[in-house]
Formats: structure tokens, sequence, C-alpha cells
């Protein structure tokens, strides 16, 4: 029963109000487990998968942007992905599912970068076997241009590497030449 009519309900019976709340309380707690159905609805249409890889809570307006990264429009197997579900803890997430294929750890890093927070499971025989949270490692090396044009990761073919000023928001510093880059001027590598 919706709010409303519990509401209009009490009004006709004359309830005490706290009744109304008890039952406007219930009602709530309805919803928000109706809301957990239905994003596990949402999560099954994607079709599981027998192995290979399930990326989760992606915020939404990164979905795209992990597929590109990725390069998965190379992939020759099965990919589904969907953006904007329900997520009782984000509000709007994305989720991927590749089958057949497990991420390096480049890949993985890639991704960090980029989305902090996704959760990474590699499913075998249908089952997760390792669900983990990425997280930002302390060093990332080869992953981001630096965005110093002089600097020698540009110049010379020397790989680059970058150490973690603060996580949240990502600011990173240039090991070579010292330069910081915040979350929204990373370059990715190829
Ligand atoms: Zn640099």
């Amino acid at each position: 029963m919706s709010s409303e009519n519990i509401f209009k309900e009490n009004l006709f019976n004359h309830k005490s109000n706290k009744n109304l709340a008890q039952e406007l309380n219930d009602a709530n707690l309805a919803q928000e487990s109706k809301q957990e159905i239905n994003d596990e609805y949402q999560q099954m249409k994607l079709g599981k998968i027998k192995e290979g890889t399930v990326l989760d809570h992606i915020p939404p307006d990164l979905c795209f942007k992990i597929i590109n990264l990725l390069n998965l429009e190379q992939h020759g197997r099965v990919i589904s992905a969907a953006t904007n579900l329900t997520s009782t803890k984000m509000g709007k997430k994305g989720m991927i599912k590749i089958s057949g294929k497990i991420l390096s750890e480049k890949e993985v890093n890639r991704i960090v970068v980029v989305a902090p927070n996704v959760t990474y499971s590699t499913i075998t025989d249908y089952q997760a076997v390792k669900k983990v949270k990425l997280k930002v490692p302390q060093e990332i090396v080869g992953i981001v241009k630096c965005n110093n044009p002089n600097c020698i990761t540009n110049v010379e073919s020397v790989q680059t590497k970058f150490k973690i000023v603060s996580e949240e928001p990502l600011k990173i510093k240039c090991n070579y030449c010292e330069r910081t880059t915040v979350k929204e001027e990373i370059k990715l590598l190829m």
C-alpha cells in the first residue's frame, strides 16, 4: 500500500498519529526492500556469464568510457553493459559483464585511475571466485601520460611513473618532472 493510501485510510479511521507514523515507516521499509528486488531484477536482465569479468558500481557516466579504455569493441565474445541502473548505495550505477576475458593488472589500473571504487569480480562456472573493490595503487606506472610536454617521458622512450598525492579526488605527481595532474586532466596512454 502506498504511503498516500495509508494516510487517507488513517484520516478516515481517525487513528492516532503514533500508529500513522509507524505505518508510514513500515511503508518506507517495504519501499526499500522493493527497491532491492528491483535492483536484482535489473541486474539479472544483463544475464549471467559462465566465465569472465564483471565490473559493478561504475559511476553511470563512466560506463562507456570504460568500455572504450578496455578496447572491448575488439573483443569477439559476449559483452553486456547497462548504465543508470538504480543502486541503493550509489543512486545510479553502471555495470559491465565481459565473457571470456580476465583483466590484466594494467587494464585494472587503467580503470582505477578513471573510476576508483569499481567492484571487480572474476567469474568461473557462473560463480564469482574473486570479488574486490578496486583501489588506487601507490604508484601508477606506464598508464597515464604526463601533461608536461617537456617531461622526459614525452621526449624519450621512458615509461611514465606517478605517485599518488591524494586519492579522493585523485591527484597524482610525475616522478620525473614533478608536475601534478588532477583527475579531470588525466590522459591514458594507449
Ligand atoms: Zn612528467
